[in-house]
């Protein structure tokens, strides 16, 4: 194994002693077969869970295996809904199984935090892939906000990782947050577009293309010429743009999920990547600088949890906001008073 492809999420050692259940559930993830899929699917309901001690349980269990993480290429794929994803996904899935690894799909649906239900976790989706034994398909969790979800991806995909799967993949829907946060979870995020006549610089205006390592022309089975065209248009307009890395020029490609046509060159690039970014410290440093955002998302996030709970801001949040409102106190002074509540 490359030492870059080792992990880089966290170094702090394993608890000494796990409580009998979590020691079976680490064995389990770590085992093979049937009984590392039962571990996994109890592994992610633990933590899903949102009782407080076992999600002192979880963050165990995921340190036991934390030494076991790493070694996966994670892939994030995005797309508005209609372009392909899930299509996309089953052909990619099925390629790399007949390839000899194992794969596993996680989801991060922004639709599912707010409403409950779960667009990418429909279980009728991917259904080849679905039935594989080397493929398991996690749809987006659905309680909490997006954070919490995107939080809850990241810990699911180190399960994965420990159980020895040797593909990640993230998959959201093209809208916006859901985007920057896969971004922030993967090596290389990958953008699936549509050729539509006219429209296709427009991804690029929005700049989401900024965030992409790999652009996707998928369908070109429906219209070879309109998507060779707004392929090259991507590509040119890729050049005006700095580009993250100085080692790496944006692909564009054509593929169609449908035919699985195209996909084999996709893989080569993701290949071409990883080795390129291991090569020039890219692929490390791009991890260390993820975890550490982790890390710091989850303070920000506790500490404003602290702060709302506490019974001193409690007593005074309700009138300076109030004043804040009405302009009666500057919104700096008001948050300065606030702040000075949880000081003792
Ligand atoms: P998602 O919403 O992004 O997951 O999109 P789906 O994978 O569900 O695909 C939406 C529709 O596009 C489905 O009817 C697919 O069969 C179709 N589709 C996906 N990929 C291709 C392709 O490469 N060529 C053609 N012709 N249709 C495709």
């Amino acid at each position: 194994m490359p030492a870059s492809l080792q992990s880089t999420d966290g170094a702090a050692p394993p608890p000494a002693a796990l409580e009998p259940a979590d020691q079976k559930l680490v064995d389990g993830v770590l085992g093979p077969g049937a009984g590392q899929r039962r571990a996994l699917a109890k592994s992610i309901t633990l933590i899903e869970s949102t009782r407080a001690d076992h999600q002192a349980r979880a963050q165990q269990v995921l340190a036991a295996l934390l030494p076991h993480t790493g070694r996966a290429i994670r892939v994030g794929i995005s797309g508005v809904p209609g372009s392909g994803k899930s299509t996309f996904i089953e052909a990619l899935g099925n390629f790399l199984i007949d390839a000899g690894k194992r794969v596993a799909v996680l989801a991060v649906d922004p639709s599912s935090s707010i409403s409950g239900g779960s667009i990418l976790g429909d279980k009728t989706r991917m259904e080849s892939l679905c039935q594989r034994e080397e493929a398991f398909i996690r749809p987006s969790p659905t309680s909490g906000a997006l954070g919490g979800v995107a939080e809850k991806t990241r810990e699911a995909m180190l399960l994965f990782e420990a159980a020895g799967f040797d593909v990640i993949i993230v998959e959201t829907v093209g809208v916006g947050q859901s985007e920057t946060m896969v971004a922030g979870m993967v090596d290389l995020f990958v953008l699936l577009q549509l050729a539509n006549a006219g429209d296709d610089l427009q991804t690029i205006k929005k700049g989401i293309v900024e965030i992409a390592d790999l652009v996707l022309f998928n369908k070109a089975d429906i219209d070879a010429q309109a998507t060779e065209l707004a392929r090259m248009q991507v590509q040119t307009a890729l050049t005006m743009l700095r580009p993250a890395s100085k080692n790496w020029r944006v692909p564009v490609l054509a593929v169609s999920s449908l035919a699985r046509r195209g996909i084999d060159a996709f893989w080569a690039d993701v290949e071409r990547y990883r080795d390129t970014m291991t090569g020039t410290g890219e692929f490390d440093a791009k991890r260390r600088r993820q975890a550490l955002a982790w890390m710091w998302n989850l303070i920000d996030s506790g500490v404003r949890q602290h702060f709302r709970r506490h019974p001193a801001v409690g007593a005074e949040l309700a009138q300076l906001t109030e004043a804040v409102a009405e302009g009666r106190i500057t919104p700096g002074a008001a948050a300065y008073r606030l702040l000075d509540c949880i000081k003792h």
